[in-house]
């Protein structure tokens, strides 16, 4: 038994443990925790300092889900360490067991982006949020934190279902049924989506207002060493920062 823990505690240690974290507290002063959902990139980065900016003790979460690069999972390490955040924690999971995504598939390439597009983009990850989600609502419920922060938008992305509101109200519901803080203590647990309705450049000026380090956000869908500024993710961020005529730091 005891090999097998040991076996398994070391597979799961393999990359996640390269950028996790548990910072010892400076004070200890009775806070309120929030768990933020914590990708490296601009719109979780801006709603993690909206959330250090409401004086949460913050605990912020990453998945390392089998996408093809851990660029953004350095990015959210460093990102966390400049919040301050009390913990900072990787969560493995192999979403490229069965892929589905061009994120999570190595033999589907990460196409060109286009702004324009109407239909679902190959670099939707089947279900990714309402799993991210799910675990946020695991790690809440285990520190006691009643508020779990992300970064979704309804307005500026790429047609993904599980960034609407009708989606994160469902998802919201369904913690709160399957929670003993939710269901039996009359603590419920609430997804904070402060850009629901909010576009990139909102994000941005709201990101210069909060000093938040963009500089250190990584978007690319693509590894390597600096953004590819032809995927997607990297259009819609350039776009939104020439529409607020603000350069781009991390592109410095
Ligand atoms: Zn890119």
């Amino acid at each position: 038994m005891l090999i097998y823990v040991y076996v398994n505690c070391a597979f799961i240690a393999s990359r996640a443990s390269n950028f996790e974290f548990l910072e010892v507290p400076q004070k200890r002063v009775s806070m309120k925790k929030a768990v933020i959902l914590l990708s490296g990139g601009l719109d979780s980065t801006v709603a993690l300092w909206l959330a250090r900016s409401e004086a949460f003790e913050l605990y912020t979460l990453s998945f390392d889900y089998g996408q093809q690069h851990s660029r953004e999972l350095e990015a959210a390490a460093t990102v966390a360490r400049l919040a301050g955040v009390k913990a900072h924690r990787v969560v493995t999971l192999k979403l490229d067991l069965w892929g589905g995504s061009s994120l999570t598939d190595c033999s589907i390439e990460i196409e060109d982006g286009n702004v324009e597009r109407t239909d679902i983009p190959m670099t939707y990850v089947p279900a990714r949020n309402m799993v991210f989600l799910s675990v946020a609502a695991s790690f809440a419920e285990a520190i006691g934190a009643q508020d779990i922060f992300t970064g979704v938008s309804d307005v500026d992305y790429s047609g993904y279902v599980d960034c609407r509101r009708e989606f994160i109200d469902a998802m919201q519901h369904a913690i709160n049924k399957g929670t003993v803080m939710g269901a039996e203590k009359n603590m419920p647990i609430t997804i904070r989506t402060p850009f629901i309705d909010k576009t990139k450049v909102d994000e941005i000026r709201l990101a210069q207002e909060l000093a938040a380090p963009l500089e250190h956000t990584w978007s690319c869908y693509r590894g390597g060493e600096k953004p590819c500024n032809t995927c997607d993710s990297c259009l819609l961020r350039a776009q939104a920062f020439a529409k607020a005529g603000v350069k781009d730091p991390a592109l410095d």
